[in-house]
């Protein structure tokens, strides 16, 4: 059986619990040596087959899982954030559906929320946005041509754009379509690890204040109202009633 697992962002202890207790019991762990903290590999077993993942090719890593399942053993294929947002997962399952595997997928603590967390921020918050869009400038993978920055900046949604910080001069100006000079932006790099680091600032002066840190990978920048503005829900309100409570007057 084959398991892709999110290791949450850095910190080990943000690994959900069936995520850690499936590391405690596999056999085989093909993790993301790139993006992976190292720690989560400490809470495997002595014996465990541990591999990275960062020089094989897709080919290799269907290979290595063929070889394992046909020895009947656990395999833990353990992915950096949540498994489902750019993991490069979809392929994987599509070669193991091909081949017969079965496998599950266990979700983990994405970058965009633990980011959203270390600056103690609500996306979502009423008055401001209720809508968050994940993206992504195009790299080596295209972006559709309808996803492109500028046209969804056009939104006005609070978002927090992942794989792009090296090139955030590219993400300022095509946000600038859509957004004020003087929205807020927050750029976190390594959220919840030791090195943790966060620069705050505007569309206006972001590009400086990251080329000062010279931050070229493991970023997300968030961009939006949200992080400076309040609102307030009205779910705790006294005159709003809901399933779990009566309105009070
Ligand atoms: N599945 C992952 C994303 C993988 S793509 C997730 O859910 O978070 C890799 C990109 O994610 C990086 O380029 C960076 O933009 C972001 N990222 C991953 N870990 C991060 C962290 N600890 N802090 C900030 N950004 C991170």
């Amino acid at each position: 059986m084959v398991y892709f697992v999110g290791a949450g962002p850095g910190d080990v202890d943000l690994i959900t619990v069936r995520g850690r207790k499936l590391l405690e019991k596999a056999d085989v762990v093909i993790y993301t040596g790139s993006l992976v903290s190292r720690e989560h590999l400490k809470f495997c077993k002595k014996k465990a087959v541990l591999i990275d993942s960062s020089g094989l090719t897709l080919e290799e890593i269907l290979e290595v899982i063929k070889t394992y399942e046909g020895e009947n053993k656990i395999i833990v294929r353990l992915h950096t954030g949540d498994p489902t947002i750019y993991g490069a997962i979809a392929e994987q399952m599509e070669g193991l559906q091909k081949m017969g595997i079965d496998y599950e997928v266990v979700p983990g603590v994405s970058s965009f929320t633990a980011a959203g967390a270390v600056l103690k921020k609500e996306f979502t918050v009423p008055g401001l946005s209720q809508t968050v869009i994940l993206t992504r400038l195009a790299g080596k993978t295209p972006v559709p041509e309808r996803e492109d920055l500028a046209q969804l900046s056009k939104i006005g949604a609070s978002m927090a754009i992942f794989l792009s910080v090296k090139n955030i001069e590219d993400v300022v100006k095509k946000l600038r379509t859509g957004y004020r000079e003087d929205t807020p932006v927050a750029v976190v790099y390594k959220a919840t690890w030791e090195d943790q680091k966060i620069v705050l600032g505007t569309l206006k002066n972001i590009c400086d204040r990251v080329r000062e840190e010279g931050f070229e990978s493991t970023a997300i920048i968030l961009v939006g109202e949200f992080l400076t503005g309040t609102g307030k829900s009205r779910l705790y309100s006294k005159d709003f009633s809901h399933a779990f409570r009566e309105a009070k007057n």
